[in-house]
């Protein structure tokens, strides 16, 4: 456990980050970070230790959390496209490094929409919007209609400053995960698949390519 550090610790659907802890001339693998109310780290199997009161320095790998962060906000991408075009709520998501998965409520499946939700998808990549991530006051975060939309149970009462990520022009949400600047740097969406898991509950897997 650090006093502070820059590993992601996990959570609304991104994992946690890897990488190391120098210290001493040796390094500590990390695999796994937790969030409980400190946050730790979880080291590889055998790795040396470093003592308590230890002064260390972390390193995120960086080809993983690149990863995390174009695939995070390729999914608000997508959930933003689903909402304007097709009305359809997200019930759920979750991903890995460039794959991932969202549910939505979506009564029917229109002809043409696994095409018509990656073109969309591309578009809005292409069009370069800016992703913002800013704090608001509770009170204020939820005057935005589009909060009230995805998030206002899933914002525990006693948090008073609410995390908005916001892709300007398309999708804002209350969210705590880690994004790039902007549309671009996510690269490509492609929709793997749509299916039909009962009645109104529809699971769409994306993968993120290279552009
Ligand atoms: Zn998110």
């Amino acid at each position: 456990m650090l006093d502070r550090s820059a590993f992601y610790p996990g959570g609304g659907g991104q994992p946690p980050d890897h990488g190391v802890l120098l210290w001493g001339g040796v390094q500590t693998r990390i695999v796994d970070a937790r969030k409980g109310d400190d946050l730790y780290l979880v080291p590889a199997e055998g790795d040396p230790l470093p003592d308590v009161g230890a002064t260390v320095r972390g390193a995120v790998e960086d080809p993983r959390r690149t990863a995390l962060m174009r695939t995070h906000s390729g999914l608000h991408v997508l959930c933003g496209v689903v909402f304007r075009d097709f009305g359809a709520l997200v019930t759920g998501g979750n991903m890995e490094p460039l794959t991932a998965r969202m549910d939505f409520n979506l009564e029917t499946v229109p002809a043409g929409f696994r095409e018509a939700v990656e073109a969309a998808c591309n578009t809005e990549l292409r069009a370069d919007r800016q992703i913002v991530v800013r704090e608001l006051p509770r009170d204020d975060a939820f005057q935005i209609p589009d909060i009230i939309r995805t998030a206002t149970n899933l914002v525990p009462e006693d948090v008073k400053e609410v995390r908005i990520v916001h892709i300007v022009g398309l999708d804002q949400q209350a969210d705590g995960g880690t994004h790039v600047a902007s549309t671009a740097q996510v690269g490509r969406i492609r929709v793997v698949k749509v299916e039909n898991k009962g009645k109104g509950f529809r699971r769409l897997r994306i993968a993120i390519d290279e552009l």
